[in-house]
């Protein structure tokens, strides 16, 4: 099947089209994986939300149970319903699948009736919330943990280590309640709360490496608030068995004290979590503008591209149809199959082609054409200039010899006058042939004008030139043709000299030749510089070579 150029012009544009769509599909692929991360850590950060804000509540509520249970107050059960209200509000904002993985929910309805009824022990309440607490906090790690390259994944964990953290505190806050006296140290108690103070510091530890700068520093600025500072004080103080004087805290404000601090951390964490999603949001809404630009920035390139290189080619194809047309209209070839000879294409290359080469004939026709006289074929003086041009400057070059002949039919006006000018014509022919029939392939001939004619000899000697002219002279003189009147020439010859160009040398056999027509026709003079004046020189008894001198020239 023959395809057209034009044809895979529009293949190109279609295929690179083309390109540009997979190109596109490639980058939704991409653009839309990384939107999904974002959307994935949205949704990590609204889960981590709803579970810390239920620890937070849980938390709360174990501190009730535990003090209605010290002092089974019906005003602080009364507290503990309102909490268990708030608890079960935050539980019920969990999703379905987040409460599946909770531990200890199903329990809770049990557990909190006997804390009610006063059945349980403080000791095992708090163990009860405790699990489920670090089972919600177990969760949020997951969640920070969970396989991705997301670059918030590390804020994400740094909040999980928050939470840890806070947690720990409150269950050292628990742990002060049954703190020994002061003075006295318990070693079973001190390792109890060291191991819960070493988790509280390395969670903290850990949110200050992995949390971004801004809320590094709102953390260390929060550590160093003085509700802080006291409870570590506290804490240190208590494991150390100080007085209370050196604590610095009654121990009825011990829970007070370290609640204070549990609050700042909740604080930090509503913040981190706030900065959090607002930065995930943010994230979000620039990937999605970025995505657009970029999507609409490819399009308009692909676009761009595909029209730019259909419409150039498209367009040097009109510019080619066109000269073809031109060349067709110049040759007058447009209906013949050019290419119907062997090996020659057949598609617009190869017609394309075939114009190119027949304008190129045109051109060697024509330049032929226009170097030629029409009437003895001979060069004409445009054709002869060109030459002339090349050889003088040969000669001047390579110091090579080179003459030139101007010849003169005898009284043509005479020829005409009898005999009519077409015999003329066929006398300016017949002189034509019979001097080029004697040139050498060198030599140059060319039709000066009317009845006059030129000869360049390059490559032989002065003397040659002069025989040459003398031996057309005579081969002239004893020619006879039928139907013509008998005619002869006067010849003048010139040689080139260093300094001569095209124009000083034709003066000089121009001389030569006035002088041969005024010294009796039908002979050859010789331009000689400096020689004698008019020397007569026969070389042969029939020859009639004369010598004209630069002084005659004057
Ligand atoms: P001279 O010996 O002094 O050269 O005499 P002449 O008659 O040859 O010289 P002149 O210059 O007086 O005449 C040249 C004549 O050549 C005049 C012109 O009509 C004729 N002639 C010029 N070109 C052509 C041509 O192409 N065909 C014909 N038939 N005659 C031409
Ligand atoms: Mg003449
Ligand atoms: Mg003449």
């Amino acid at each position: 099947m023959k395809i057209t150029i034009k044809t895979r012009i529009w293949l190109l544009g279609l295929v690179s089209l083309t390109g540009i769509l997979l190109a596109l599909v490639t980058h939704y692929h991409v653009s839309s994986e990384v939107l999904a991360e974002n959307a994935e850590m949205v949704d990590r950060l609204e889960q981590t939300d709803r579970f810390s804000r239920l620890v937070h509540e849980l938390q709360r509520e174990r501190g009730l149970s535990n003090a209605f249970l010290a002092q089974r107050v019906e005003s602080v059960h009364a507290e503990l319903r309102a909490q268990r209200l708030a608890t079960d509000h935050r539980v019920a904002n969990l999703d379905a699948g987040q409460r599946g993985v909770l531990a200890g929910l199903a329990g809770m309805t049990t557990m909190r009736e006997r804390v009610s009824r006063a059945e349980l022990e403080t000791a095992a309440t708090f163990d009860f919330y405790t699990e489920t607490l670090s089972s919600i906090v177990a969760e949020v790690t997951r969640l920070a943990k969970a396989p991705g390259a997301h670059p918030m994944r590390s804020d994400l964990f740094a909040h999980a280590g928050l939470i840890h953290a806070k947690e720990y505190l409150g269950q050292v806050r628990a742990g002060l309640a049954t703190a020994p006296a002061a003075g006295r140290i318990d070693p079973a108690w001190v390792a109890a709360m060291g191991r819960l103070v070493g988790l509280f510091e390395s969670h903290l530890d850990l949110f200050l490496r992995d949390a971004n700068p801004a809320l590094k520093e709102a953390m260390l600025a929060a550590l160093r608030e003085p509700e802080m500072v006291t409870a570590r004080r506290l804490i240190a103080g208590a494991m150390a068995g100080r007085t209370i004087e050196q604590i610095g805290v009654p121990r009825r404000d011990w829970y007070a004290a370290i609640t204070a601090g549990v609050d700042l951390l909740r604080e930090m964490e509503r913040y981190s979590l706030i900065e959090l999603q607002a930065e995930a949001a943010r994230r979000q809404t620039e990937t999605r503008y970025r995505v657009l630009l970029q999507r609409g920035a490819l399009l308009l390139v692909a676009v761009l591209l595909a029209y730019l290189a259909v419409s150039s080619l498209l367009t040097l194809m009109r510019a080619l149809e066109a000269a073809l047309a031109g060349t067709r209209r110049l040759t007058g070839r447009g209906g013949r199959d050019e290419t119907a000879r062997p090996g020659a294409r057949r598609d617009e290359a190869g017609e394309i082609t075939q114009s190119f080469n027949q304008l190129l004939d045109m051109v060697d026709q024509l330049s032929v054409k226009a170097s030629t006289d029409a009437l003895t074929g001979a060069l004409n003086r445009h054709g002869f200039a060109e030459i002339a041009a090349g050889e003088m400057h040969r000669a001047q070059r390579y110091h090579r010899s080179l003459s030139l002949i101007v010849l003169d039919l005898d009284r043509f006006k005479a020829i005409n006058d009898r005999h009519g000018h077409a015999v003329g014509d066929r006398v300016l022919r017949e002189i034509s042939r019979l001097v080029r029939d004697n040139l050498r392939a060198a030599d140059v001939f060319c039709r000066w004008g009317g009845e006059e004619f030129v000869i360049l000899t390059p490559e032989i000697p002065a003397e040659d030139a002069c025989r040459l002219a003398d031996k057309l002279a005579l081969r002239i003189r004893e020619h006879r043709a039928d139907g013509l009147p008998h005619f002869t020439a006067s010849f003048g010859v010139a040689t080139y000299e260093p300094g001569d160009d095209t124009e000083s040398l034709f003066a000089k056999a121009d001389h030569a030749l006035y002088e041969a027509k005024s010294s009796g026709r039908d002979r050859v003079v010789v331009y000689r510089p400096g020689g004698p004046a008019t020397t007569s020189a026969a070389v042969n008894p029939r020859s009639r070579i004369a010598l004209v001198s630069d002084r005659n020239a004057r």
